[in-house]
């Protein structure tokens, strides 16, 4: 017989999964919007935000193989090219120069591949170090293992680090935040063989993101921290263009004509 407790854990379950339906859902309204009503900014080297590409369950923050390829073809047709995000965060990078990073280093990232390797296409991705170590509530084959890891600084890309157990910084004491950051680029080190220069901010929001934890992020050694919003990024840090699952080709466009820069999740 079902106990209370369990009814109450499964009521529970159900209310977090609606929520975070209607914020995904939330999310894909506000693009529409500014699709049509947003205004254009001139052109200037743009860092997208991709996350998985073939993990469903990672909910607005998921685009398919087949859309990622799609995104591509968008891009080019719009007269952009790829630099590395690093390029583009020094201020070295044409107007129509783009960048592609991945945060949380999920396995499904792999379904990229094909398509940057075709066109010799640059890409960063933030490691989260204990999901590599096979750590926490994704040790379950669903991030990139260290091995995997070495397969894609061998395809060309850049490991940046994204803490060690993706914890809100908003959250952290100064010392807990200092070994977030210090311990995901000793542990990329070791496994790896460089220590990451680049830091992307884990959730990515201006609250999640303290000017303690910038300070402490220089300290630690990242000369580079990436947000995931335009505008509304912390000060001090790197704007990027968040992509979500609604972003159609036409969305895409969208994001890559500064229609969402004003735009946080
Ligand atoms: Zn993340």
């Amino acid at each position: 017989m079902m106990t209370s407790r369990v009814l109450a854990r499964i009521f529970r379950r159900n209310a977090a999964r609606q929520r975070r339906r209607l914020s995904s859902l939330g999310v894909g309204a506000d693009r529409y919007r500014l699709a049509f009503l947003g205004q254009p900014r001139p052109a200037r080297g743009r860092i997208l935000c991709y996350h998985s590409i073939g993990t469903p369950e990672w909910g607005v923050n998921d685009v398919t193989p087949k859309r990622f390829a799609s995104h591509i073809e968008v891009a080019f047709a719009g007269g952009h090219s790829f630099v590395p995000a690093s390029l583009i965060a020094a201020g070295n990078a044409s107007p129509r120069a783009l960048a592609i990073t991945f945060d949380d280093a999920l396995a499904s990232v792999r379904n990229a591949l094909p398509v940057l390797s075709a066109y010799g296409i640059p890409f960063t991705v933030f490691v989260v170090s204990d999901w590599a170590d096979g750590k926490g509530r994704w040790a379950d084959g669903r991030a990139l293992s260290w091995l995997q890891l070495e397969e894609i600084t061998n395809s060309g890309g850049t490991i940046g680090s994204h803490s060690v157990t993706h914890a809100n910084f908003g959250r952290l004491s100064p010392a807990a935040a200092a070994d977030e950051l210090q311990r995901s680029r000793e542990t990329i080190s070791a496994h790896l063989g460089l220590a990451p220069s680049e830091f992307a901010i884990p959730f990515g929001r201006r609250r999640d993101w303290p000017e303690s934890a910038q300070r402490l992020a220089l300290g630690a050694g990242y000369t580079t921290v990436y947000a995931q919003s335009e505008d509304r990024r912390p000060p001090g840090t790197v704007p990027r263009t968040f992509v979500t699952r609604w972003d159609t080709d036409r969305l895409l466009a969208a994001a890559l004509d500064g229609k969402f820069d004003g735009w946080e999740e």
